[in-house]
């Protein structure tokens, strides 16, 4: 490393992937700062997985009421205050942001709070300090922020997620649009914490690229919690009375609510940083150009997570902070294998998978070469409550090889089981090697491997 430079290494936005490359780069010996415009943690900390996640489990107590019942208990009358909650969860990101700021602070690496922009390749403008530091490598690690469609008359009084964690009061309607990940989570959090919710998606089945039936039980289940799924629909505009919204619809109908949240996908946090001057390829959706090995068509810059637009989740940003740090200040080149990634969808019921979709795999293999092995079924617990919430899990496999090419799961703690799921699917286990694993009983997710009868289409089984 030269010392023509402040720094060896100049990290552009301290979230998951930038406060991960800081810290190893660090430990390697470089001497490393960070800017943040926001604050330190980025957004899964502040804004994203950690507060949703809390959102989710106290969206679930109104369930937990419903259910004690069957087992005997008697819940007294009960009331939620959304104020209290956004408290508590205000007080946990604050703890969690001083974690990672003495985490970097311990690690050697200086924090600038500041928005940067690049000057030149070497040179990185802090606008809160007016004034320049050079670096030898430098790391674009600044994210993604929500989009929502600016063709939509009156969008500006649609929220997105970032402000559905500040709102002031939980208004009794609200919809949510979209059908990915976020839209499914938040519609069950506030179905959960009694607000009346319309999730509206513009095509046929929310969850596209998951496994189809992982996208029917789920829709089929949100329903039956009460929310009110439309697909096929879309808002044409957004008008404002007072605290009211009424949203017109495309086919001429309209809704009044409270809110409107976007969750119609997030763009790569790229421009105005002055890279496409310095000759960084964006592609056409603003997601930095890298190669394996994250670097961009600029040889000292590097760019890890949301904003090179691989696979926008917390672990994959992680994964190539930390693979950068050790390709370029440990000699250690790794380039992080992006084709098998378990995840998990805080939906209500919860969706885990990992691997091909039974789709897929039919579409890579060809019909004739891939088994399925399916189950549905009522959990344990509700054989007591009452309520009709379905378990289903399934696995893909090669006929050829057994290898087991992916499973799918929905119902409680499918989070939990994918995780430990993924590491035989990430290392090739076989349909046999999974029958041979010792059930644990009684779980739902023995079910896994006491999977016996192959799942045949309905038309082949009348044929047999
Ligand atoms: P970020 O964490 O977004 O960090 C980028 C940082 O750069 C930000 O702090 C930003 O303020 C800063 N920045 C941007 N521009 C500049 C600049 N010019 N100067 C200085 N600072 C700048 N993933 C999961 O794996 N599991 C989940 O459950 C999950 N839930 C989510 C829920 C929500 C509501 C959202 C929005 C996302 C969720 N994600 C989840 C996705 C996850 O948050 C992201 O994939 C992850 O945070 C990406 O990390 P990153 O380092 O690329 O960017
Ligand atoms: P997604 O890309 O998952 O979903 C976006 C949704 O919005 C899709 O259903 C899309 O429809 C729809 N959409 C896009 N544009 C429009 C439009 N103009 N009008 C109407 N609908 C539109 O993005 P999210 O915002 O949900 O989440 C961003 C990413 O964050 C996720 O992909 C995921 O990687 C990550 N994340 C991970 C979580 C987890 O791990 N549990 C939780 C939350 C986020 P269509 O399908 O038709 O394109």
């Amino acid at each position: 490393m030269t010392k023509a430079y402040d720094y060896d290494l100049f990290v552009i936005g301290a979230g998951s992937g930038g406060v991960r490359a800081s810290r190893i780069a660090a430990a390697h010996g470089a001497r490393v700062a960070v800017a943040e415009e926001y604050r330190v943690g980025g957004t899964c900390v502040i804004r994203g997985c950690v507060p949703k996640k809390l959102f989710v489990y106290a969206s679930q107590f109104s369930e937990e009421f419903e259910d004690a019942e069957g087992y005997g208990w008697t819940v007294g009358e009960t009331s939620f205050s959304w104020a209290k909650l956004l408290a508590n969860k205000d007080r946990e990101i604050d703890r969690l942001n001083g974690i990672y700021i003495r985490n970097l602070e311990n690690s050697g690496v200086k924090i600038f709070q500041s928005r940067a922009v690049l000057k030149d390749a070497h040179t990185v403008h802090l606008v809160a300090e007016d004034r320049d530091v050079t670096a030898d490598k430098i790391l674009i690690a600044t994210g993604g922020t929500p989009f929502k469609p600016a063709s939509v008359p009156g969008i500006e009084h649609a929220i997105t997620s970032n402000e559905a964690f500040h709102l002031d009061e939980l208004p009794s309607h609200g919809i949510v649009v979209g059908g990915g990940y976020i839209a499914v989570e938040f519609a069950g959090i506030f179905n959960g914490l009694g607000v009346e919710t319309t999730l509206m998606y513009r095509r046929e089945k929310i969850l596209r690229n998951f496994d189809e039936d992982l996208r029917d039980g789920l829709m089929e289940e949100m329903q039956k919690k009460g929310v009110d799924l439309r697909v096929n629909t879309d808002i044409a505009s957004i008008e404002r009375k007072g605290k009211t919204l009424i949203a017109t619809l495309r086919d001429g109908s309209t809704i009044e609510t409270g809110f409107i949240m976007y969750a119609t996908g997030r763009v790569p946090n790229s421009h105005g940083l002055g890279l496409e001057e310095l000759g960084v390829k964006l592609k056409k959706n603003g997601a930095i150009e890298v190669d394996p090995f994250s670097q961009t068509h600029v040889p000292n810059i590097y760019a890890v997570g949301d904003v090179t637009d691989r696979v926008a989740l917390t672990p994959i940003a992680i994964r190539e902070g930390q693979a950068f740090a050790e390709t370029v200040f440990n000699n250690n080149p790794i380039a992080v294998d992006h084709s098998i990634i378990p995840t998990a969808v805080f939906s209500q019921p919860e969706l885990g998978t990992v691997g091909l979709s039974e789709h897929e795999a039919r579409e890579k293999f060809g019909d004739a070469n891939v088994d399925v092995y399916k189950t549905s079924f009522r959990p344990m617990k509700h054989t007591m409550t009452g309520r009709h919430e379905k378990t289903f899990m399934k696995l893909v496999v090669d006929a050829k090889t057994d290898k087991v090419l992916g499973v799918h799961m929905m119902g409680s703690g499918s989070g939990e089981t994918i995780q430990t799921v993924g590491i035989a699917v990430t290392f090739g286990a076989t349909k046999k090697q999974f029958d041979q694993t010792v059930a644990v009983h009684p779980t739902a997710a023995e079910e896994l491997v006491t999977l016996k009868q192959k799942w045949a289409p309905p038309a082949a089984k009348a044929a047999d």
